[in-house]
């Protein structure tokens, strides 16, 4: 319906119809849809006072906290577009997507800002002239009703808190020219095969759409509760929960950060009934060692997504929670799922791969599975998954190569292989990607190598995925040394360490003299993979 072409209209609706429903549950406060609209117009007027014009991007640099939401929501009433920053990226990845975004302003926790923002701020390489701070709760008082936290103690010099802009408010509403469906609505940033993270243009039309997906696919109703179990940064989060709860005008329930101890509480204090996150999340839930008989009950629809999932364990957290646990596919640039199993349904396994079918394309959407040159493969053969359907973004930010090659004419090549059974069923058996995917988590080996070249010891350097029980895969490097230049691993992984987010540096790096390479001198990768594969 014409209410639900775009992201905002899907928010607008909600608070116009159900202001006193609840929006968002944050430990023991309640944001209703009423509240998060007007805490929006007031973010959306200090905003538009400080200069933020239609087409300017705020940046949201903070935890799943409801300030997310409202950073969103500001963001597009005040006729712009919102940046999803990952909370854990440091200060070289801040100041890289600050750069490329060219967003004008940031909204940040105090934290985050203390330790990671104001240094690149003040660094002057961005355009960020707008800095708000929130404070968060992180679970430890349980005993505060504030939704927002308690701003008033610690604000950062150089920023505004969120918690003043939304009390000083006169309650005037903006009134936002309505956004289309093919607006930008949120940059969310993703390496793609190579090169430098880009923003995929996650426009109003795909969030809405795939918010969509997500309700009618799973048949969820007003009767149902959202457990935010993924980041709200990515994709998974920013969809499956951020704009699903409005859709259908239900609870969102958020903990500050993902510590299973805290989300087994929510559960037992506000019994949702789905949730989509990585397994590794479920893993972690299940094992927390917190949860009492009774607090899964409530959990009636689980997906899966981001990572595959290894049929033994599901089987052993389907008796955990005490109900099957469904896998969903998809990648940024599909907002989320393009493919998913029907609920209620049993996913196939193949017999040769093991592998658990990934589901099958959700509404509107086609998938050929095809070679090198694009043609279609046969059923049963394994190529690329190539997707098109109203959830694929149009592009990259200002980036017309990489959307020319990696979306040319509107369909998605997506890295990922596999194939599609005589039913209709997909699996996913390989990748053409150079991704690692440690636990949803994914990272991009040339990332890391850019960081490992400049250690003031190394020659040459190479990063891999190595099979990890837990994580799937964890990530691992191989370098030489410059000759007369003295390190250690452990040295070159502190060195990693301090610069970037914590699941993205390598667990080991391991020095050798000489890293293989192809006649034309290209480090092989995929050998080095498969070596430290076959140790592992
Ligand atoms: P999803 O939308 O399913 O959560 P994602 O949000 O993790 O995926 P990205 O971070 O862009 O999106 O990563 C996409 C990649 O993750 C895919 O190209 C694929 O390699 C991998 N992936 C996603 N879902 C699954 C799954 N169910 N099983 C195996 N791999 C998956």
């Amino acid at each position: 319906t014409a209410e639900n072409a775009s992201a905002l209209q899907i928010f607008m609706s909600a608070a116009a119809h159900a202001p006193d429903a609840p929006a968002i549950k944050y430990f023991d406060g309640v944001l209703t849809y009423g509240e998060l609209d007007a805490a929006a117009d007031a973010l959306a007027g200090a905003l538009r006072a400080d200069g933020f014009t239609a087409g300017d991007r705020l940046a949201v640099y903070v935890q799943n906290n409801p300030a997310f939401v409202i950073g969103l929501l500001a963001a597009w009433k005040a006729g712009g577009s919102a940046v999803a920053v990952n909370p854990m990226n440091r200060q070289r990845e801040l100041a890289y997507l600050l750069e490329d975004s060219g967003a004008t302003a940031l909204l940040t926790l105090n934290t985050l800002y203390d330790e990671v923002a104001a240094e690149v701020i003040a660094g002057g390489t961005t355009a960020v002239r707008t800095v708000i701070s929130v404070s968060a709760l992180d679970g430890q008082s349980r005993d505060d009703d504030r939704v927002l936290g308690d701003q008033s103690a610690d604000v950062p010099v150089g920023t505004r808190a969120l918690s003043a802009i939304i009390a000083e408010h006169d309650g005037t509403p903006v009134t936002p020219t309505a956004p289309s469906a093919d607006d930008l609505a949120v940059l969310t940033y993703t390496s793609g095969t190579t090169g430098k993270p880009k923003g995929a243009l996650n426009t109003h039309g795909n969030l809405a759409f795939n918010a969509q997906t997500y309700r009618d696919w799973i048949g969820l109703t007003g009767e149902d509760v959202v457990l935010g179990v993924a980041p709200l940064f990515h994709i998974t989060g920013l969809v499956g929960h951020v704009m699903l709860a409005p859709l259908l005008r239900i609870p969102l329930v958020l903990t500050h950060r993902f510590a299973p101890a805290v989300m087994v509480d929510a559960v037992r204090e506000h019994r949702p009934t789905f949730t989509v996150g990585a397994i590794t999340a479920y893993i972690a839930l299940a094992d927390s060692g917190g949860a009492r008989p009774g607090d899964f009950d409530s959990l009636r629809a689980l997906y899966s997504g981001g990572a595959p999932i290894a049929p033994a364990v599901a089987d052993r957290l389907e008796s955990v929670f005490g109900a099957y646990i469904h896998n969903i596919y998809g990648l940024t640039e599909t907002n989320s799922p393009s493919h998913a199993v029907p609920f209620g349904v049993r996913a196939p396994v193949d017999g040769e791969s093991g592998a658990l079918s990934v589901g099958v394309p959700v509404f509107n959407t086609v998938v050929r599975v095809v070679d090198d040159d694009g043609e279609d493969l046969p059923v049963g053969a394994i190529g690329e998954f190539a997707t098109s359907g109203p959830q694929v973004v149009p592009g990259y930010w200002n980036r017309p190569d990489a959307t020319a090659e990696s979306i040319p004419g509107g369909e998605l090549r997506t890295g990922d292989v596999g194939f599609m059974d005589s039913d209709g069923w997909f699996y996913l058996v390989d990748r053409k990607k150079d991704m690692i995917n440690a636990s949803g988590y994914k990272v991009w080996p040339r990332e890391v190598e850019d960081v490992l070249y400049g250690h003031p010891a190394v020659a040459e350097a190479a990063v891999v995925g190595v099979p990890d029980e837990y994580r799937g895969e964890t990530v691992k490097a191989f370098v030489s040394l410059q000759p007369g230049k003295a390190a250690t691993g452990e040295e070159i992984v502190e060195f990693c360490k301090s610069q970037m987010a914590a699941y993205k540096y390598p667990r080991s790096v391991e020095i050798l003299d000489e890293l293989p390479k192809t006649a034309t001198g290209k480090v092989l990768r995929r050998t080095l993979r498969d070596q430290a594969a076959a140790r592992a």
